[in-house]
């Protein structure tokens, strides 16, 4: 086995080719730092494979950056790595490709979602949430991968965690994606020595009840035959207990009525009125449908459908 496929391609590593200038290689080591460094905590990411490419990262820069150790390493003359490789590399921590690594988001910056529930979103609540800062040990930043090994503060890992515990306080009228930002609760920034913001995002539970549209709640309440009839007074629940709501007679299935200022944050509750049909009914009652129905003058409810599809058939046009 070639002993050089052990060794590293440093100028893979960093992305730029062997013939990139000490500035270009800065650049481009900068930009990873911030993507890969030990401050940067990337949801869902396997820390010790961040770890690994930071150091990956480190050690090439170490190498690249001076002229003599650079000279050294192209006398070498290591195959080089397919670049896609290196962009699925990328790819897979960061979930961009290898072209955002040139935009300078800011990367401190922390997003988090927050489930609450309706009754919170409406009242407001207070959250305490744990959030974990992978900080660089400030034993042996910046040393040598050799002297770091030895570091007896991070055991060679050049990262330190540190768990800290943040209260989220949301006033009333909280609403799905609403969006909360936290100055200084974000990740630490090594570079400047403090804290990104902590942008967090406001998801409601699903209640079993009530849905929410933006800051406008929805439900849907049955009404009776005779109560969608003739119209009246109907109880219905809302997100700040039972109120009585005005029908209007022949209210039809499906229509929505509005109240204002019973959404979340003066927004409305929009309530479907739905015609139930009684599942048994009396003697009685079926001898009076008989009579109405006889006595009907609505007339026949699909006639409407089959004049259009007559004037469709004039037109020579097929269904
Ligand atoms: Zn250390």
């Amino acid at each position: 086995m070639d002993p050089r496929q052990n060794l590293k391609d440093y100028y893979y590593i960093l992305g730029v080719s062997p013939e990139a200038t000490r500035e270009e290689i800065e650049e481009a080591f900068r930009l990873l730092s911030d993507k890969f460094g030990p401050h940067v905590t990337l949801r869902n990411e396997d820390p010790e494979t961040m770890e690994k490419t930071y150091r990956e990262i480190c050690d090439a820069w170490e190498v690249l950056s001076d002229p003599t150790s650079r000279q050294q390493y192209d006398k070498n003359n290591l195959p080089l790595v397919q670049k896609s490789q290196l962009r699925s590399l990328w790819g897979k921590f960061t979930g961009s490709n290898d072209e955002d690594l040139k935009t300078k988001d800011s990367v401190s910056d922390l997003r988090i979602p927050l489930e609450i529930s309706l009754k919170e979103a409406i009242k407001g609540t207070n959250k305490q949430i744990k959030l974990e800062d992978t900080l660089a040990c400030q034993q042996c930043f910046r040393k040598k991968p050799v002297e770091r090994a030895k570091c007896g503060s991070c055991f060679g890992s050049g990262m330190i965690r540190n768990e800290r515990t943040e209260t989220i306080v949301l006033p009333p009228g909280s609403y799905p994606q609403m969006e909360l930002r936290l100055a200084g609760k974000g990740k630490f920034d090594t570079r400047v020595q403090k804290h990104g913001d902590l942008l967090v995002e406001i998801q409601i539970q699903p209640h079993p009840f009530f849905a929410v549209l933006g800051r406008d709640i929805t439900c849907t309440v049955p009404v009776t035959v005779t109560e969608a009839v003739l119209g009246g007074e109907i109880d219905i629940p809302t997100a700040s207990g039972r109120v009585v709501m005005k029908i209007q007679p022949l209210t039809q299935h499906g229509r929505v009525y509005r109240l204002k200022g019973l959404g979340i944050a003066g927004a409305d509750l929009l309530v479907t009125v739905e015609v139930s049909l009684p599942l048994q009914i009396s003697g009685d009652e079926l001898t009076l449908f008989r009579k109405l129905h006889e006595s009907s003058t609505q007339g026949n409810p699909r006639s409407e459908i089959f004049a259009k599809l007559s004037r469709l058939n004039q037109d020579k046009t097929e269904i």
